[in-house]
């Protein structure tokens, strides 16, 4: 029997064309994204596709895009072998990271795939890309499992679980990388799965859907010479819950008084606070210099070597699904739930 794909689209260049009067891209129609791409009704799978209308670039996504397209999976769960998601690049990791969270429990994959290139471009990246994820999301084991039960992202040549991926090139077909996770698969001739790598969910276990989603989270970049008064704003933010703090190298903070007086207050305050380093590759080890012990003495926790996309999309999860409950959001911000995460 041919596998079952269902085919989201949500917008992104790979489904865009450009405007005649102005130059500019903008999102085409099913029918015109149908045409360049025969292959939907004619491959080895059964695929149906299913179309935000409009559809849009991916600037545009909010937490609200991230539960239509999670709930649109969570109905048709038990119809299809898989999903694959068109989506823009510019946004990928952030929805593709908060659906890790948001489908608990995934049995079935869910690939994330777009393009650098339109699909109507004659040296696009798009068919392969959507093609390749196509194969992805029916691929089975021999005992008829999913290949890949999470939620990914391909791209050119390589499949990675999605909350581990940050988009590094705008021009490159490249776009993403995993900085602190091997590829779970790659496209050659064949498709090679690094089964040890991909996460296979204990049999009991069953999908659940999560949808509350709670914006109230900031980042906070620090710099040499940042003044007290940004630190001072952004921290008393009406309604703040929780803030990113993208912190240097192992972890690191100045050692100024001031500093570790406005976190403290802010913890204090109820305010959770994340240390996530400023380096893509390596982990927060806020043990390792005296300047970073300041940040642990006021309360501010570890990220780990999590990405700043899938950290604030795991706060406004956390946030929305334990309103009432700081601790446990703590306490979960400490260990991974959906492998977004390595604890040394
Ligand atoms: N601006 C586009 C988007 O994110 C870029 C892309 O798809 O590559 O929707």
């Amino acid at each position: 029997m041919r596998a079952k794909v269902l085919l989201i689209m949500t917008g992104g260049t790979i489904s865009m064309v450009q405007n005649k009067q102005t130059g500019a891209l903008c999102p085409a129609s099913l029918t015109t994204f149908k045409h360049f791409v025969p292959e939907l009704s004619e491959g080895d799978f059964h695929i149906e596709v299913m179309a935000f209308e409009p559809m849009i670039d991916s600037s545009d996504v909010r937490p609200e895009d991230w539960v239509r397209i999670a709930q649109a999976v969570s109905d048709h769960y038990n119809e299809y072998d898989g999903f694959v998601i068109l989506h823009g690049t510019d946004t990928m990791s952030y929805s593709a990271s908060a659906l890790s969270f948001m489908l608990e429990n995934l049995s079935k994959p869910v690939v994330f795939t777009g393009s650098q290139l339109p699909v109507g471009v004659l040296r696009s990246d798009a068919k392969e890309n959507l093609l390749t994820a196509i194969e992805i999301a029916a691929a089975k084991k021999s005992d008829g499992t999913a290949m890949v039960p999470e939620v990914t992202i391909f791209f050119e040549a390589r499949l990675f679980r999605a909350n581990r991926t940050t988009k590094r090139n705008a021009e490159h077909f490249s776009a993403f990388n995993s900085y602190n996770y091997s590829p779970l698969a790659q496209a050659g001739v064949h498709i090679t799965y690094n089964e040890s790598q991909i996460h296979y969910p204990k049999e009991e276990a069953s999908f659940c859907l999560h949808t509350q989603m709670d914006t109230h989270v900031a980042v906070l970049k620090l710099f040499p010479g940042i003044e007290e008064s940004v630190v001072e704003a952004i921290l008393h933010i009406p309604d703040l819950k929780a803030v990113v703090l993208e912190t240097y190298g192992a972890g690191n903070a100045p050692s100024c008084e001031w500093l570790y007086q406005q976190l403290k207050a802010a913890t204090e305050r109820g305010i959770i606070l994340v240390n996530k380093t400023q380096c893509n590759t390596g982990s927060v080890d806020m043990q390792l210099y005296d300047v970073s012990r300041n940040l642990l003495k006021a309360g501010v926790i570890s990220g780990y070597d999590i990405t700043t996309e899938a950290l604030l999309t795991k706060l406004m999860y956390l946030l929305g699904t334990y309103p009432k409950d700081k601790e446990q959001i703590k306490s979960l911000l400490q260990r991974p739930l959906a492998g977004e995460l390595t604890i040394h």
